[in-house]
């Protein structure tokens, strides 16, 4: 069952061709490792799939809707795909608990105890239940980045897109974020991440694609044999 496809999808910014011609199928439950040098159109791949930016032409398919009819829903898009940025993009002025209850009370209609005791799990599983009521300001990058995770999952994403999700971080917090990744993954969430962790790449990814030039190069579901050339 795909999650994701790409027919020969093309993205212009202006004259800039950003990708080139891309042919992708991504199962439900796959763990995708994107890797390549900067400006290669990585983070551009992971914007298309969530209608952050439109593709120029070609066919993409996010959870069977085709993003480029009229017709489909591009809220219900956003919604069914979660984003987890490099820079956390959390709301400051929000408690922990009330930035991973907003969307789901005011996009999915939940009610407060559902969307409280459903938070309050997450921050378990993220390891921060004691964190519930702090500031944004009042955590560290890493801790920041694991409650940016907990406040995607609690919008019950069908998969979920990972842009740098620790490169923004001091060397000592990246353990515990991709801990976090490597437990959703194991629950057979759909993910794509870009990374240039490749620990992460080979322990918890079973497929990884090259891109360079805003073509996908390499795409290799053995990830062992990737890193032996
Ligand atoms: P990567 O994530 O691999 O670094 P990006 O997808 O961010 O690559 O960018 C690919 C290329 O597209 C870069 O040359 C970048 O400058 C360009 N680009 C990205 N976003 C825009 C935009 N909104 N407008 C114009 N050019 C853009
Ligand atoms: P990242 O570090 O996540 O790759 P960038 O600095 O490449 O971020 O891009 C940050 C924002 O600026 C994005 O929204 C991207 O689309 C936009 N952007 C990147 N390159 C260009 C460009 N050449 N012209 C216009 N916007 C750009």
């Amino acid at each position: 069952m795909s999650m994701i496809e790409f027919h020969d999808v093309e993205k212009y910014y202006g004259d800039f061709h950003a990708l080139k011609n891309i042919n992708l199928k991504i199962d439900k439950g796959e763990v995708v490792t994107v890797i390549g040098p900067s400006g290669s159109g990585k983070s551009t791949l992971l914007r298309t799939i969530n209608g952050l930016e439109q593709i120029t032409s070609g066919k993409l398919l996010v959870n069977d809707m085709d993003l480029a009819d009229k017709k489909t829903d591009m809220n219900r898009t956003r919604r069914d795909v979660g984003m987890v940025f490099q820079h956390f993009n959390l709301y400051a002025n929000k408690t922990v608990l009330d930035n991973i209850t907003l969307g789901p009370r005011l996009v999915l209609k939940q009610d407060k105890a559902k969307s409280e005791k459903e938070a309050m799990d997450l921050l378990k599983m993220v390891g921060l239940a004691d964190k519930s009521a702090s500031f944004p300001s009042m955590l560290s990058g890493g801790q920041k980045q694991r409650v940016a995770i907990a406040r995607s999952l609690a919008m019950h994403p069908k998969a979920i897109l990972f842009d740098e999700p620790t490169s923004a971080l001091d060397p000592e917090m990246v353990g515990d974020v991709l801990d976090v990744m490597k437990k959703i993954a194991q629950q057979g969430m759909t993910m794509v991440v870009v990374t240039h962790e490749m620990g992460f790449a080979k322990q918890v990814g079973n497929r990884i694609i090259f891109m360079a030039d805003g073509t996908i190069l390499e795409d290799s579901s053995d990830v062992t044999d990737f890193f032996a050339h």
